[in-house]
């Protein structure tokens, strides 16, 4: 054990490393994880579904510069991490397998719109339920609970935040359309704010000095430090409950249904997920209970 934090009711400690197995059976739907791809799938009265049918698989949203949650390895072509396995493992629910899956990157501001318009059929990318974005969309889920934190530059003399207002009068960076951008510009008018379409700008700005410190969830943050243990630390401290969901379009309840059922019924997958993906930076969180289909 090396440190342990318990904040917003959400226990983080350091485990033992998982061992990753590979696995890249032809009937895998998965890079990574091995997932039984369904067959005789039907749907009855999700349109979503049958879009995806006609066209022979699924356009799934995600983030790809989020290491352990969603990522892109520009050299290898390998997406990676839990978001994007959670994708992988609905889509083999589904009955597609890895080769049929497009996946389309989406920035934070541009995920409901990108629901309304019917570019991509479902959304697995640290999405937060809120009430607002409910108005335009739907979400499966929660699949994962997590909370606003901070990073920061090592040299930094700050080890913990004790609450927001330690940020006054600094500049804080985040993702434009995120529920950490809008909860600093709403309730810490003495914070200064940096704002771009992807975390990964904001982790460069920080690198280089240009911002005080960046904020998202902390599950995002701590994959970013790992990324630059030498020069980059995360904070105690966790702000806000971020549940994360699934965005599916809007009055889809089937297709919502199906994917609460596949988390509510899947057994040991999203801890194997889990495991082999986020649980490797050394946080354990628990899956949550999926929210009622309203
Ligand atoms: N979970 C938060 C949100 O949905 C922050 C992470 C993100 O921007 O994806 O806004």
């Amino acid at each position: 054990m090396r440190r342990t934090r318990t904040l917003a009711g959400i226990g983080i400690a350091t485990v033992a490393l998982f061992a990753l197995t590979a696995c890249n059976s032809s009937d895998t739907a998965g890079g990574g994880l091995d997932f039984e791809v369904a067959t005789d799938v039907s749907l009855d009265g999700s349109p979503t579904f049958d879009a995806m049918v006609e066209r022979g698989g699924p356009i799934i949203g995600v983030k790809e510069d989020q290491p352990n949650l969603g990522y892109l390895d520009a050299t290898t072509g390998e997406r990676s991490g839990f978001d994007i396995e959670i994708a992988r493992w609905i889509a083999a629910s589904l009955g597609f397998e890895e080769g049929d899956i497009t996946y389309e990157p989406i920035a934070s501001a541009n995920r409901e719109q990108a629901l309304v318009n019917g570019d991509i059929d479902y959304y697995v990318g640290t999405y937060s339920i809120t009430d607002s974005r409910k108005e335009q969309i739907n979400f499966a889920g929660p699949y994962f609970v997590t909370g606003q934190g901070f990073l920061v530059s090592s040299d930094s003399e700050m080890t913990e935040v004790n609450d927001v207002s330690d940020f006054n009068g600094m500049t804080v960076c985040s993702a434009t359309g995120s529920t950490p951008i809008q909860n600093i510009k709403d309730n810490y008018p003495e914070i200064n704010t940096q704002e771009y379409d992807i975390y990964s700008q904001c982790v460069e700005d920080l690198l280089s000095g240009k911002v005080d410190a960046v904020t998202t969830d902390a599950a995002i943050l701590i994959g970013y430090a790992a990324q630059n243990p030498d020069e980059l630390k995360v904070l105690d401290g966790l702000f806000t409950e971020e549940r994360y969901g699934v965005g599916v379009p809007k009055g889809d309840t089937v297709l919502q249904e199906h994917i609460n059922t596949l988390f509510t019924e899947g057994g040991d997958t999203w801890q194997e997920i889990f495991d082999a993906t986020l649980g490797q930076s050394g946080i354990q969180v628990d899956q949550p209970a999926v929210d009622p289909v309203e």
